[in-house]
C-alpha cells in the first residue's frame, strides 16, 4: 500500500513511471540504549512500517526529491553539507556521503512515501536515508557491500544534517532480517541475526507511542555523549565499552562527578543487559528477557535520566497489566515504549495505558503490536 503511494507520488510529480521501488524500515531497539556511540552492543529489530522511495533516472549531477509529507519538490546538484536544508537534507546527505566515499552517484528523481511515524524515536530518518541509499546503490551499480552501507548513511545524518547520532538506526534499517533481532557490535560492526519469532511463542511486542512532545532532544543527546566521553577519558579507556560489568565498582570509585558516575553506570550495565538478552534469545527463552527490559528502563530513568513522565507511566501501567517487561525505546525525552506481552493481552494493556493517560491529563497515546520485519530491499 505504501509502495503504491510512493509510485503514485512519483507519477504525479514527474509524469513518468519509476524505474523501481526501494523500501527501508523504521526500527525498534529491543535493548541497548545510548550504547552505540560508546562502541558497545545494541539489539534492534526492523518494524513492519517502512519508507518507500520510488526512483527513476535523471541527467548526471541532478537530483530531485519529493515526499507525500511535504509540499513541492526539492532539486539540487553536487552539494557540500549545509547546501540543502530541511527534510531534503537527509536525501542530499546520502548523495553527498556516497560521493565522499568515492562513488559516482547516478542522477535521480525520487518520490518518498512512509508509514513510519516521524520524530517518535522509531527512526524515520534512517528509514528515509536507507531507502534512498539502497536505491542509488542499486541504480548506479555501486560497489558498496551491505555491511559498509550503514556508516555512509550515518555520515549523511551526522555531517550533512548535523545530528550527532550513533550507528544503531542505519544498521537496523539496512541489516535487519525478518523474524530476527540484530545483535550488533558497534565497534567491529559484526552482527548476529538472533531468532526473534514472537508469534511462535504466543508473544507480542506492543509499541506505545507516548505522543509526548520531544523537548531539547539534540542538546540533551549531546550532553549525554559528552558525559560518556568524559567517563571514558577519566577511566583511561577508548570507550565505555571497555569497562566490563565486573570492573564497574572499581571504575565508579575512580569518578568523582556524581552525574558522570551515573551515566557510566547506565552504559556499562546496559551493555551487560544486551549480552544477557542475546543469551536468552539464543536459548529460545524470550519471556525471560522481560526483567532485563524493565531493568533497562529503570537505568534510563534513574541513571541516564532520559525518560519523561508519559513514558514512565506507560511502562508502569504495562507492567501492572502483566507485561513481562517494558522499557522506553529510542534516544529518549519522549518517543515510544515497548512492552513484551502475551499476544492476547494487547487490547487490555492498550486500554489501561489510555486510561492512565486520560487520568493524568496527557495527550492520548497510540499503541500497536509489531513483529520483526525485513531490512532495506528492492521491492
Ligand atoms: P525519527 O528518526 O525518530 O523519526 P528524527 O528527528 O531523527 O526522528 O527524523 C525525523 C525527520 O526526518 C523529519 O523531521 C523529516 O525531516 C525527516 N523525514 C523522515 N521521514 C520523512 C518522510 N517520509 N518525508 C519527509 N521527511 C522525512
Ligand atoms: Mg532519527
Amino acid at each position: 500500500m505504501i509502495a503504491d503511494a510512493a509510485a503514485e507520488a512519483f507519477r504525479k510529480e514527474y509524469g513518468a513511471e519509476p524505474a523501481g521501488l526501494w523500501a527501508a524500515p523504521g526500527r525498534v531497539n529491543l535493548i541497548g540504549e545510548h550504547t552505540d556511540y560508546n562502541e558497545g552492543f545494541v539489539l534492534p529489530f526492523a518494524l513492519p512500517q517502512r519508507t518507500v522511495a520510488a526512483v527513476g533516472p535523471a541527467p548526471a549531477g541532478e537530483w530531485t526529491v519529493c515526499s507525500t509529507f511535504e509540499d513541492g519538490a526539492v532539486s539540487f546538484g553536487r552539494t557540500e553539507p549545509g547546501g540543502v536544508t530541511g527534510w531534503a537534507a537527509y536525501v542530499a546527505g546520502v548523495v553527498w556521503a556516497l560521493h565522499d566515499a568515492g562513488h559516482e552517484v547516478p542522477g535521480a528523481r525520487i518520490a518518498i512515501a512512509s508509514e513510519v511515524p516521524l520524530g517518535s524515536g522509531l527512526s524515520s530518518s534512517a528509514a528515509l536515508e536507507s531507502s534512498v541509499l539502497t536505491a542509488l546503490v542499486d541504480l548506479g551499480g555501486l560497489d558498496l557491500p551491505v555491511e559498509r552501507r550503514p556508516a555512509v548513511a550515518q555520515r549523511a545524518e551526522n555531517v550533512y544534517v548535523g545530528a550527532p547520532t550513533g550507528i544503531l538506526d542505519q544498521s537496523a534499517s539496512i541489516r535487519c532480517q525478518e523474524g530476527r533481532a540484530l545483535f550488533l557490535d558497534c565497534r567491529s560492526y559484526e552482527v548476529e541475526q538472533v531468532p526473534f519469532d514472537l508469534a511462535a511463542e504466543g508473544l507480542a511486542i506492543l509499541v506505545i507511542n507516548s505522543n509526548a512532545p520531544h523537548q531539547h532532544v539534540d542538546g540533551e543527546y549531546g550532553a549525554r555523549r559528552k558525559s560518556c566521553e568524559e567517563g571514558a577519558r577519566l577511566l583511561g579507556v577508548p570507550a565505555l565499552r571497555d569497562i566490563s560489568g565486573d570492573g564497574l565498582d572499581d571504575a565508579l570509585a575512580r569518578i568523582d562527578d556524581e552525574v558522570v558516575r551515573r551515566r557510566v553506570r547506565h552504559i556499562v550495565t546496559e551493555d551487560d543487559r544486551v549480552l544477557e538478552t542475546v543469551e536468552l534469545l539464543r536459548a529460545g527463552r524470550t519471556r525471560d528477557i522481560g526483567p532485563l527490559l524493565t531493568a533497562s528502563h529503570v537505568s534510563m530513568r534513574d541513571d541516564f535520566e532520559i525518560t519523561v513522565e508519559q513514558v514512565d507511566l506507560a511502562v508502569d501501567t504495562a507492567l501492572a497489566e502483566g507485561a513481562y517487561g517494558a522499557r522506553m525505546t529510542g534516544g529518549g525525552f519522549g518517543g515510544c515504549v515497548l512492552a513484551l506481552i502475551d499476544a492476547d493481552r494487547a487490547e487490555a494493556v492498550t486500554a489501561a495505558v489510555e486510561q492512565a493517560y486520560a487520568q493524568a491529563g496527557f495527550t492520548a497515546p497510540t499503541a500497536w503490536t509489531v513483529t520483526a520485519g525485513p531490512g532495506a530491499t528492492r521491492l
